[in-house]
């Protein structure tokens, strides 16, 4: 059950992100939403390049500049949402090499600081908003 609980979700990301290609790519959220759905089911994390995709708090697929905002502050990577105002903020793993920076970070494009005006939650709470347990 647990193997065709991740098929179905990576199914419903697959579906998703060719939804969200499109111009009104709202049917990109519903899949989101029963991705994370079959997630909790059976039990079954998202893996962590999927996490990156969508708002924890809506469940809106982000689409870079058009759901979601990113921006360089710090060290850090503040992704927020447009649909909901939720932030998430996340360590900027530069420095090591060999590895790409991670999707939405554009480096060439230096941008004034924004204020924030959603709840601003931090990484570890973003974790908790899950069911919490490990897998099987
Ligand atoms: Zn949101």
């Amino acid at each position: 059950m647990v193997r065709i609980a991740r098929e179905r979700i990576a199914d419903l990301f697959a579906l998703a992100e060719r939804e969200a290609g499109r111009p009104d790519g709202r049917l990109a959220d519903r899949y989101v939403q029963l991705a994370r759905r079959v997630g909790t089911r059976y039990n079954v994390r998202l893996l962590t390049e999927y996490r990156e995709l969508y708002c924890r708090g809506c469940s809106t697929y982000w689409v870079e500049g058009r759901t979601v905002r990113t921006r360089l502050r710090g060290s850090r990577r503040v992704r927020t949402c447009l649909s909901c105002g939720r932030s998430r903020r996340t360590p900027i793993p530069l420095g090591r090499p060999g590895t790409a920076p991670p999707a939405g970070i554009n480096l060439s494009s230096p941008r004034e600081e924004e204020v924030l005006v959603g709840p601003v939650s931090d990484e570890e709470e973003e974790l908790a908003d899950e069911d919490g347990s490990e897998e099987a």
